[in-house]
């Protein structure tokens, strides 16, 4: 019997992977053991449609840490859960242009520049509901859950061998200092790592990324996961903030808000039109992972998908 023709995008996308899959360059991260001894060929492409068709090419259902990748949804849920006047009261919507561990703190508020970074990050960890850290740690397990549309898991010793590390640490004992934590230092460094802890796939980035592109429904379970009307705000800082100190070349080059995880994960946002999640450990000097980076590039080169262009 005749095979249904590949779908368009389908095919993009495999042609994307097999293209990059030869493109070496870039390191590995060594902040934790296990995230060392990531596979530094791995690479997995997928692509979510707002209304729901999912493709995926290579190490798509491969299991990754998702580090930094999971700022934006965070951020999402610290403003579903405490609303906009207290979270930009504790945390700024200023890029950095500095690495993402940047001991950087507002001047004049104490505040952390933006949800982006660790400093930022920490903060919002904290300002999702939850009166104690397993509390919120459960809120955000859930609350990225329902972007993904499935269960995600932790990886424990990933957080561990992180919990080890300082900086995180002294970043929040600034914010302390500066009265913009809203809680311990020792629980908010704990839920953070927790949350850059949490298990995901380049498919699931893909589906978390169409979750906002549609609007905070996730397009394959049909859950509202966040109000509608914060979707443009965390999109705008995902734009301006979300590849650090390659945050500017970024844009221009591709020309959709993004974030990155030190893992090697990266999820993308056409809004209103798709998700693109993809997963590659090898890291530019950004941190950045750099077939990440190429293959978002290629695609927003060949579907037309950078936000500023002219119709
Ligand atoms: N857990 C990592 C850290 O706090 C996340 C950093 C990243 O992915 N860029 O350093």
């Amino acid at each position: 019997t005749p095979q249904p023709p590949t779908h368009p995008l389908q095919t993009r996308l495999e042609a994307v992977h097999a293209e990059l899959s030869g493109l070496d360059g870039g390191t590995v991260s060594t902040s934790a053991p296990a995230l060392a001894e990531a596979d530094p060929d791995g690479f997995g492409l997928a692509l979510c449609t707002a209304d729901g068709r999912v493709h995926a090419v290579g190490d798509a259902d491969r299991e990754f840490t998702v580090q930094s990748a999971v700022k934006p949804f965070v951020y999402a849920l610290a403003l579903a859960d405490s609303g906009w006047d207290e979270v930009v009261a504790h945390v700024g919507v200023e890029p950095t242009g500095e690495p993402f561990n940047a001991l950087v703190l507002e001047a004049e508020t104490g505040r952390a520049p933006n949800p982006m970074v660790n400093a930022g990050a920490i903060v919002t960890c904290c300002l999702v509901a939850g009166g104690t850290a397993r509390e919120r740690e459960d809120r955000i397990r859930a609350g990225l859950s329902g972007f993904a549309g499935r269960p995600l898991g932790d990886d424990a010793q990933v957080r561990e061998a992180e919990a080890a590390g300082a900086r995180n640490r002294a970043l929040a004992w600034l914010m302390k200092d500066g009265g913009s934590l809203p809680h311990d230092v020792d629980d908010a460094v704990d839920v953070y790592l927790f949350a850059c802890s949490l298990l995901v796939t380049a498919r699931d980035l893909a589906v978390m990324g169409a979750t906002l592109a549609a609007g905070g429904r996730n397009p394959l379970t049909g859950e509202q996961v966040v109000p509608v009307d914060l979707v443009p705000t965390v999109l705008s800082v995902m734009g301006t903030c979300g590849m650090y100190d390659g945050a500017g070349s970024w844009f221009v080059k591709v020309g959709l808000p993004a974030k990155s995880g030190v893992a090697g994960g990266v999820v993308a946002v056409q809004p209103g039109q798709l998700g693109i999640g993809t997963w590659s450990p090898a890291l530019d000097e950004d941190g950045n992972s750099v077939r990440g980076i190429a293959a978002c590039t290629r695609l927003s080169e060949d579907l037309g998908m950078h936000e500023f262009r002219p119709e």
